[in-house]
């Protein structure tokens, strides 16, 4: 082999050090991520694992490859907890305690009859098992980012045949009993994969954290804190774009919105927001974008659809808050809102247009007596 295997294990002992203490770092900033510390309790006790292999290369002992391969155990059942918890929400301890203590229980029984050979085997076997599950995992969550999480499926599948192959070949030349460390071809496999795993997946996974995180920065800069519609900025990112075909725009506006708020306080005006948002919520499309612009407005597009359906939505929306009574410690609070509707006409047009158009037609319903929709003349003639 052109490299000893005591420097490759050395190797994965610093590269897998670096990336634990890089693990717990980030989990010690944020404390809300604990994949990351899992992740590096399990790299903690992988080490502890690797240093123990490294005094079986020196010195033979039967109790130190069996402590070693325990200790390899549980840190990759660590590890598979905490893909878990990454990729579902959940770190699946009872299967990872159950699956660690199999594989401890049956790798410790062979070392126990004597056969060091077969507890290698199982134990290798246990390993490259944690793996393949961790990488189900990634594959299952592929969806969040198809190549990072295949190409970490892809590192741990590769990490785990040759986990595979280090008991395929013991069973091979029928190594059941060892009196030294295992070492054959694909003993010196493992090893450099394991170097190329450990820092590929760690490397892979510390992108998919941070890749995670700033999605969901994105998509909280996207919401209306309030309300957890869509904010102006998410709804008008190009308001100079053509609209397609068959676009609505629905603009809502709640009727004297400043004296309920005198009335009753800030904080039930806030209420009924929250409750006019969930109205929205229920009555449009999934591909129909909602969102509140600012204050006591509301504005909804609507894809693949007519004057008549929009002014269908609206209207049905319109009764239902007339019809909302919200109780407060100050009386009962009702509320209406007045709505204006725009509809791309024939030719081409800008969503500033439509959102224009809508604006006017809801200034028309305002000015009309309120609690009222109002669709766009121009609409009306398109
Ligand atoms: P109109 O029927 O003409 O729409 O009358 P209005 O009173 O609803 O309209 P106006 O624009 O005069 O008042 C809007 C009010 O909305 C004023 C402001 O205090 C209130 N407002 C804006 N943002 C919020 C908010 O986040 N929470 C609450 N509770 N009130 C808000
Ligand atoms: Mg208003
Ligand atoms: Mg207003």
């Amino acid at each position: 082999m052109f490299l000893d295997q005591l420097s490759v294990l050395v190797a994965i002992g610093f590269s897998g050090a670096s990336l634990g203490i890089t693990f717990l770092t980030m989990w010690a900033i944020g404390r809300s991520e604990k994949h990351l510390l899992i992740w590096s309790i399990g790299l903690a006790t992988i080490i502890a694992g690797v240093v123990l292999f490294g005094i079986v290369v020196e010195h033979y002992s039967a109790g130190a490859l069996l402590a070693s391969f325990l200790l390899l155990i549980a840190g990759f059942g660590f590890l598979y907890a905490g893909c878990a918890r990454f990729c579902t929400g959940h770190a699946n301890w009872v299967s990872a305690i159950v699956l660690v203590a199999i594989s401890a229980v049956l790798t410790s029984a062979a070392f126990a009859l004597g056969y060091s050979g077969i507890g290698a085997m199982i134990g290798n076997v246990a390993i490259g098992v944690f793996l393949i599950l961790i990488a189900r995992d990634y594959w299952l969550a592929r969806a969040e980012a198809p190549t990072l999480m295949t190409v970490n499926a892809i590192c741990c599948v590769a990490t785990a045949a040759s986990f595979i192959a280090c008991g395929f070949a013991l069973a091979e030349q029928g190594q059941l009993v060892l009196t030294s460390r295992p070492s054959n071809w694909a003993e010196q496999v493992n090893s450099i994969m394991a170097i190329i795993g450990l820092t590929g997946i760690g490397a892979l996974s510390l992108t998919l954290n941070q890749m995670r995180i700033a999605n969901s920065h994105k998509s909280d800069a996207m919401k209306d804190a309030l309300t957890g519609l869509l904010n102006r900025r998410a709804l008008l990112d190009n308001p100079a774009e053509i609209a397609p075909a068959g676009t609505a725009v629905v603009m809502m506006d709640l009727d004297y919105f400043k004296s309920i708020n005198d009335r009753f306080g800030h904080h039930s005006g806030d209420r009924i927001l929250k409750v006019f948002a969930e109205l929205i919520r229920e009555n449009v499309r999934t591909n129909d974008l909602a969102a509140r612009l600012g204050g006591e407005e509301f504005c909804v597009i609507m894809p693949d659809s007519t004057s008549a359906s929009a002014a269908a939505v609206a209207d049905r929306i319109r009764s239902q808050i007339e019809a909302t009574v919200i109780q407060t410690a100050r009386g009962p609070i009702r509320s209406t809102v007045s709505a204006g509707i725009a509809v791309r006409s024939n030719g081409p047009e800008t969503l500033q247009s439509l959102l224009n158009k809508a604006d006017a037609a809801l200034y028309e319903a305002k000015a009309s007596g309120r609690n009222r929709v109002q669709i766009s003349d121009f609409s009306l003639v398109a």
